[in-house]
């Protein structure tokens, strides 16, 4: 069968982490792949997770399968923590929430639910976007088309240029947009920005498509979560895909969840009701394992409070590692200016090293980047950050 058939190409960032985990150097550094690390280097279970696996355990009496959308109660969960307690959207039972496997697989639910009750909408994605997003969408038999959105310029958003391209997009097409830590960026848009993009989707009937991947990595859980307010109120039709893979760091246990908010409550039972029909034939119901444990962190006060303050390590140090960053180039007196790299948000910056710089420090210094120039600043610890400044300004000094 697989005779004449050629090999597809390796996934960019994962063939990224094959060649860093085969290089021998002992200084090697690994800037490409998007899990969270610790000081030490490392990708740790959180404490509030562990608590609540080992309650799960204790407490579970049957591997039964969980119902198609999955557990209610993590369902409900997930609502309160996309809209805040009490939001209306909530009340009025405009959201029909399902739990995927990750936020990949939130995103694909939410495709073949868009194509099939949209089957000529083209998808909009931001220029640049993560690379899957048009993996997702093309295999759910989307065209895609992008908006403009990062200035290498400014090294901000491009807001004139994407809200332009936002206010041509035809009726009835489909607009994905990073809700907060935009991957691969790091460059957010502010809530003025926010308000133009609703009434632009409202104007031009154009379905926004939210992905929420990085909550609690900007500023906090509520403020990272303002647009998707935002949106709630403005009573049109949205969808959010969510995940827990990073502000939980249940990478591995597939944790996500598919939200579709529909101006009434009728047509939200409408809406679940065909997301699971895509569900039963293709992953049939989630595992059980990572949502359940991510619905006693979110209903259990103590285990939540000591889910917050571990989100905020994670955060401060992303943060922390920013700055140094930043510092470290300037002290070696690299002519280029890296500060913006201080104000964007989440894990990744579009550090602004061009194609060549980012080769050289590969070959050279064992510094692995994604062609592009991104970096997952989570990369850098106290240990390694003097040996990759060194090595920048090496590399752009020479
Ligand atoms: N959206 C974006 C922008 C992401 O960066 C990621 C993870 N890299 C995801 C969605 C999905 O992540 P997961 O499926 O691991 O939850």
């Amino acid at each position: 069968m697989w005779k004449n058939i050629e090999a597809a190409p390796a996934d960019a960032i994962l063939g990224l982490t094959e060649a860093f985990k085969s290089d021998s150097n002992t200084n090697k550094v690994n800037l490409g792949v998007g899990v969270y690390k610790d000081e030490n280097g490392t990708t740790p279970v959180l404490s509030c997770i562990k608590k609540a696996e080992n309650m799960l355990l204790e407490e579970q009496i049957t591997k039964g399968y969980l119902p198609i959308s999955g557990n209610a109660e993590y369902g409900a969960a997930v609502q309160e923590l996309l809209f805040g307690s009490g939001s209306e959207v909530i009340t009025s039972n405009r959201a029909s929430t399902i739990h995927s496997p990750g936020g990949t697989g939130g995103l694909r639910v939410g495709a073949d639910l868009v194509k099939k009750f949209k089957p000529t909408a083209t998808l909009w994605v931001s220029s640049p976007t993560w690379a899957n997003h048009k993996g997702i969408f093309t295999a759910a038999g989307f065209e895609i088309n992008d908006y403009p959105y990062y200035d290498s310029t400014t090294k901000g958003v491009n807001f004139d240029g994407m809200i332009g391209a936002l206010n041509s997009v035809p009726e009835g097409d489909v607009v994905l947009l990073h809700v907060c830590c935009h991957n691969p960026t790091g460059a957010d848009l502010n809530d003025d920005q926010w308000d133009d993009i609703i009434e632009s989707a409202k104007a031009n009937k154009w379905l926004p498509f939210l992905d929420f991947a990085y909550q609690g990595f900007g500023d906090s859980v509520e403020q990272d979560r303002r647009a998707v307010e935002k949106f709630a109120s403005a009573g049109i039709d949205f969808l959010v895909a969510s995940s827990f893979s990073k502000n939980l760091a249940l990478y591995n246990e597939r944790v996500g969840a598919l939200t579709v908010v529909s101006p009434t409550e009728k047509e939200a039972k409408v809406a679940m009701s065909h997301i699971k029909k895509i569900i039963r034939v293709n992953y049939s119901n989630p595992p059980a394992h990572g949502g359940l444990s991510a619905k006693i962190v979110l209903t259990d006060s103590a285990l939540k409070e000591l889910w917050l303050d571990e989100l905020a390590q994670m955060r401060d140090r992303i943060k922390k590692m920013r700055k140094a960053l930043v510092n470290g180039l300037i002290e070696r007196n690299v002519d280029q200016d890296f500060s913006y790299i201080i104000d964007q948000r989440g894990m990744f910056s579009f550090s602004g090293l061009s194609d060549d710089a980012v080769n050289d420090l590969k070959e050279n210094k064992s510094i692995y980047i994604v062609k592009g120039g991104r970096i997952n600043v989570a990369g850098l610890t106290s240990r390694n950050i003097h040996y990759v400044c060194d090595s920048i300004a090496d590399t752009l000094n020479n």
